[in-house]
This record gives structure tokens, sequence and C-alpha cells, in this order.
């Protein structure tokens, strides 16, 4: 099945589709379309597939805040790296995180100077490594939007089971709604609609895209990851201009229901509660994040263990804007200069769902 959505013949249809809208849209408001993609794994596939930049003269497609490495506040990072010291610590994380400059230096870093600090594909993992290890306290970088989050509140529901004492998440968790209404109430960037993201929708459901038409008049596709999926999704979010009409459609309905995951969704309620969480760039939106209710403080790292770092010292890197969409990589002055993803100086370069790793990738034109 899923192979229909990468084949050739059937994506080469989809573009000249896409191709035929975007025309029809210039000739009618004088202007290419503008589209932002709010998920970074969007960003990845319309880069890698050559959509983006056989799009670029006719559809212009600006990254938004989707990845979540690029978002993690840099003081996340040194509060980290400030908890993993210790004899009797084992911090774990996701792998792109390693390499995320704190304010001084990476978790990577941190390691090779003697921390226990270990990759893990899955919370799960730490909570394992938490059981395997009684002598030492283990704590997990728990970063991630609604994808991610279920399994962060499904690792608390595996420690609590099991009754460690000794695990805890340091949650900077981020969720699409809060900032995808800062983004519009800001209105830095002018869009013409948005291609949502199929992951986060599995989990919240294509309802809780509504607000967008509702209430902020903006047109959205939530679309799957295949260069035939991402297409359609853009065919329709043009023909929804076209037309003149102000929608959220569902593009990826064998798996994103109107209401979600329903048993994800019970498990975020009874385990976390809505937090003020800091964005990289976008300093503190209200709501934005979920933290562990005060059942579970006993689970919290940032109620455990008391760390305090500094204000994150202030770089030429520029992901703040990079992930707002209010500027592109290459006007970046350090874009494949001083950054590249072999050395990376901000988050955006480091992530495989980074907009300038992407970039690097797949669009530089030198
Ligand atoms: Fe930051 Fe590098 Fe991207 Fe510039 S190119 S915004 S320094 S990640």
């Amino acid at each position: 099945e899923l192979e229909r959505f990468s084949d050739p013949d059937l994506s080469r249809h989809s573009l000249e589709a896409v191709l035929e809208a975007a025309e029809k849209f210039k000739a009618a408001n004088g202007r290419s379309p503008v589209f932002m993609e709010v998920c970074g794994s969007h960003t990845m596939a319309l880069a890698k597939t050559g959509i983006k930049a056989r799009l670029k003269d006719h559809v212009r497609l600006i990254a938004g805040p989707g990845c979540p490495v690029c978002v993690t506040d840099q003081k996340s990072i040194d509060a980290m790296i400030a908890l993993s010291k210790g004899p009797d610590r084992i911090l774990c994380t996701f792998g792109d995180m390693m390499r995320v400059p704190g304010s001084k230096f990476t978790l990577m870093k941190a390691k090779t100077e003697g921390e226990d600090i270990r990759v893990v594909y899955s919370p799960l993992d730490s909570v394992k490594m938490a059981e395997e290890n009684p002598e030492k306290e283990v704590i997990f970088l728990g970063i991630g939007f609604e994808t991610t989050i279920p399994i962060l509140a499904l690792a608390i529901r595996e420690a609590e089971k099991k009754n460690l004492q000794n695990f805890s998440i340091w949650m900077t968790t981020k969720l699409v709604e809060p900032v995808l209404r800062t983004l519009l109430d800001a209105g830095e960037v002018k869009l013409d609609g948005f291609l949502l993201p199929g992951h986060v929708a599995i989990v919240s459901g294509k309802r809780s895209f509504d607000f967008l038409s509702k209430e902020y008049n903006m047109p959205g596709v939530i679309s799957g990851f295949e260069p035939v999926q991402l297409l359609s999704g853009m065919y329709k979010l043009l023909q929804l201009l076209l037309e003149k009409k102000v929608d959220i459609l569902n593009d990826y309905t064998y798996l994103v229901k109107d209401e979600g995951n329903l048993v994800a969704q019970k498990m975020l309620d009874d385990y976390l509660e809505p937090y003020d969480e800091v964005w990289r760039g976008m300093s503190t939106i209200p709501g934005s994040g979920l933290v562990l209710k005060e059942k579970y403080a006993s689970f919290d790292a940032k109620k455990k263990f008391n760390v305090s770092v500094g204000e994150p010292r202030k770089t030429k890197c520029r992901c703040g804007e990079i992930i707002k969409g209010t500027i592109t990589p290459e006007e970046c002055m350090l874009f494949a200069k001083g950054c590249t993803p072999t050395h990376p100086i901000g988050p955006c370069m480091v992530s495989t769902e980074g907009t300038c790793a992407a970039h690097y990738q797949y669009m530089r034109e030198d």
C-alpha cells in the first residue's frame, strides 16, 4: 500500500497537478502561495524527495516549529549536562540530542569527559536501565511533541508499576496548537495555509486543528509523508484556496481519525498537565508543554534534583528565526560555512529533521 504513495508515475502526475493549481493561484493573486509545514519529518521528506526544490518558483514552502530537537531550549541541555555530573547518575536521551550545543558544550562532550550519558531508542529502555541499576539515578531527557509524549507517560506508568525510586524524566515537551497560535498571533510570516503534521494528528485527531480555520480563517491539510501524499496534501490545499474555502481536511485518513487516539489522549490526561514551556527562539509560550502531575512528582527530574543553570549564552546561530519561519537557512551567515552537519553550531543543523540540515543536504546551490 505504501509503495503506491512513492510510485514515480503517480508522483509525476501529482506534481503536475500541483504546478497547474499553483499557476492558477498565481494568476488570480499575482503571487505564489505560501505554505508552512509543521513537522520535521515533512521538512526532511519535502527536501529529500526533491519536491521543495522542484516547487520553489511555484509554491513557497516554509518549515515551521516541528523539529523537537530544534525547539528544545539551550537551558535544557545545560541542565542535563549539570544533571549528568556525579558517579551515581545515568543520563539517557535520544541520539540527536547528543550533538546539540548547550551554552558551553554538548552532551557528547560531557560523555567524552566521563559522564555516563547513554543514547536510547525509547524512554522504556531507560526504565529498564533503572531497574537493572538500582544503585544509580536514571534520568531521561523527555523531549517531543504529541507523537512522543504518550510514550513518556507510558514510561512513567512502567516505572510506577515497578515501584522504581531511581527513575525520573526531565520533561521539556511541546504541543503544536499553542505554538501555531503564537505564530499566527505574531503575524511575522504571512501564510496561505498549513501542511499539517500527520503523526501529531494520529494522537490529537483532525479536530485538534479545526481552530485554524474557525478562529484564524486559515486552511490546512493533514498529510502523510510519502511523495504522493505530500503532493496530494498540497494539491488539496491549493484547491481550497482556489475555491475560496477555509477548512481543515484530513488527507491521511487511514491513520488519522477525527477524534485522534483516545487511548493515548487518556494516558496524557492521567499523568500530565499543561505547563508554560520555553521554546528556543520564542521564549515561554503559556500552556505549550506538558509536565507530570503533582501526584507523580517523584518521577519529575525538575522537582527531584536541584539544578540551576544561568541564562543561555548568546550565539550567532539563528535557529530561533528558522523555527519561526522568518528566515531561510541561507540567510544565516554561518550556514554551510561555520555551521555544517559535521560541525553544527545550532540544533537546526544537528537534527535529522532540522531545517538547516535538510537544506544543507538537499537544497544547497553551491
Ligand atoms: Fe543555526 Fe547553523 Fe542553522 Fe545558522 S545554519 S541557524 S548557525 S543551525
